[in-house]
């Protein structure tokens, strides 16, 4: 028999970049999870005939569509929208909708390429997916994002449903964007089902949904630090963002007895060396869930604290660094000064924040690297569980969802261990991740057949 299966690593990225030109992001997560995969598929012929890692690089379907929306000066305005359904072999499509102006079609494929092995990750039956727009919230009124995310579904909604694709909310999308797009999804389809997660608690939500990807990273990161004989205890933490991830993950460190020195925004970064406590918790979430006011006007309400435009966090010393604003915030340069200051745990909040070369560099350090697919999971696992209360048509109790995230975070992390424990007693959580994350996948589908 023969097999087409490229011979190198190379080889193989070589034909990714080849039938997707230009989409950076896209190589990048490829690469990050292949390089693992290869290692484990060596001598496992099986999934190198059935062609595993070529058909999970090629998504399953890309949709990509106009929307018309019109601004607050009647004019009529044009963007274009995406959902990217990578798998399916686990469950249904599942992913968030990300609208920010940086998106095209490489972000949300290398995205629902991620989504795919996170899901798995989680133990629930879940595909992976991701969708959204180049739509940029900032400054809109509140009446354009109601037309704008009423529009985007009017395309949507018949790609979606509850047991085929279950979008969610991501970067630019929270409880207010999941609820003009459930209204206009129930409005046309006449249907009142779980067609998205993140919905408010009242209308077919789940309690801890909006804590949860942030809670997770911090339940991740207790674990990590567990398996070291470790705890969060007077650990001074860096975290980058100052949304619903960073400040959920901010709220828990500081309640697991840490020091948070750091948040930040697109415009810079914020540095209060005696550390944010839960009142400042509270000053943060007003200022960036309710616009009331700026992360740039906090050192007038603390003193003794500074922001710095243009800047990233980085260089700030700590324990800990959380990286939870968006894809690539951690350059080679960054890490080698984290590295230098003593850092000796990163997990990542966000989705790929990491560039790879930094990633490698902190796996040879043998920092204790929490990959986004493991450490980030907790958001969309809960969403899992809002999906499964919506299958019942029943809600659970808040105690009861905060035991069952922290739940999954642990089996995620023992699910980690299994394939990322080293000779030398270091677990590298990436490997650990991507092969954890893939096998699952992968058996899946060869069960299916081609
Ligand atoms: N956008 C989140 C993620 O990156 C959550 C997705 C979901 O809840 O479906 O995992």
């Amino acid at each position: 028999m023969t097999t087409n299966f490229p011979v190198s690593l190379d080889e193989f990225m070589a034909g990714v970049v080849r039938r997707n030109p230009g989409e950076l992001e896209f190589h990048q997560a490829v690469f990050e999870v292949v390089q693992d995969i290869f290692v484990f598929i060596r001598d496992k012929e099986i999934y190198h005939s059935a062609q595993i890692l070529r058909r999970l690089a090629e998504p399953d379907r890309v949709i990509s569509f106009r929307v018309c929306w019109e601004d607050d000066g009647g004019n009529i305005r044009v963007q274009r929208g995406y959902r990217v359904q990578n798998s399916n072999a686990i469950g249904p499509y599942k992913g968030g909708l990300r609208f920010h102006r940086s998106v095209n079609q490489s972000i949300l494929k290398f995205l629902a390429f991620e989504q795919t092995f996170k899901n798995s990750l989680t133990g629930l039956p879940m595909g992976g997916a991701k969708g959204g727009s180049d739509f940029n919230p900032k400054g809109k009124s509140e009446r354009e994002i109601m037309r704008f995310c009423q529009s985007f579904m009017t395309e949507l909604y018949r790609h979606i449903g509850e047991d085929t694709d279950v979008p969610a909310g991501d970067i630019g999308v929270g409880a207010r964007e999941i609820g003009y797009m459930f209204g206009q999804y129930k409005r046309i389809s006449n249907r009142y089902v779980g067609v998205l997660t993140g919905k408010g608690v009242d209308w077919g939500g789940s309690l801890v949904r909006t804590e949860a990807t942030g809670y997770g990273l911090l339940y991740f990161v207790e674990e990590m630090l567990k398996y070291r004989n470790e705890h969060l205890e007077g650990k001074r933490v860096v975290i980058s963002g100052a949304g619903n991830v960073a400040l959920h993950a901010a709220e828990k460190a500081i309640a697991l007895g840490a020091q948070v020195l750091t948040v930040s925004d697109s415009g810079g970064f914020l540095h209060d060396p005696v550390g944010i406590d839960s009142d400042k918790i509270k000053w943060l979430k007003a200022c960036k869930f309710l616009g009331d006011g700026d992360l740039a006007s906090y050192p007038t309400t603390f003193a003794g604290t500074a922001y710095y435009a243009e800047k990233r966090p980085w260089a700030i010393p700590c324990d800990i660094a959380l990286p939870c604003a968006t894809q690539n915030e951690i350059s080679l340069d960054d890490a080698r000064t984290l590295i230098a200051n003593g850092v000796s745990l990163v997990a990542e909040g966000a989705n790929m924040p990491t560039h790879n070369d930094a990633v490698h560099l902190f796996r040879d350090a043998k920092i204790l690297f929490g990959p986004a697919k493991a450490a980030n999971a907790g958001g969309v696992a809960v969403s899992g569980l809002e999906m499964s209360q919506n299958s019942q048509r029943l809600y659970w109790k808040e105690e009861q969802l905060h035991s069952l995230l922290r739940e999954v975070m642990q089996d995620i992390h023992s699910r980690c261990l299994r394939y990322g424990l080293q000779d030398d007693g270091h677990v590298d959580y990436s490997r650990g991740a991507n092969i954890a994350g893939f096998k699952k996948v992968a058996d899946a589908m060869l069960a299916f057949g081609v």
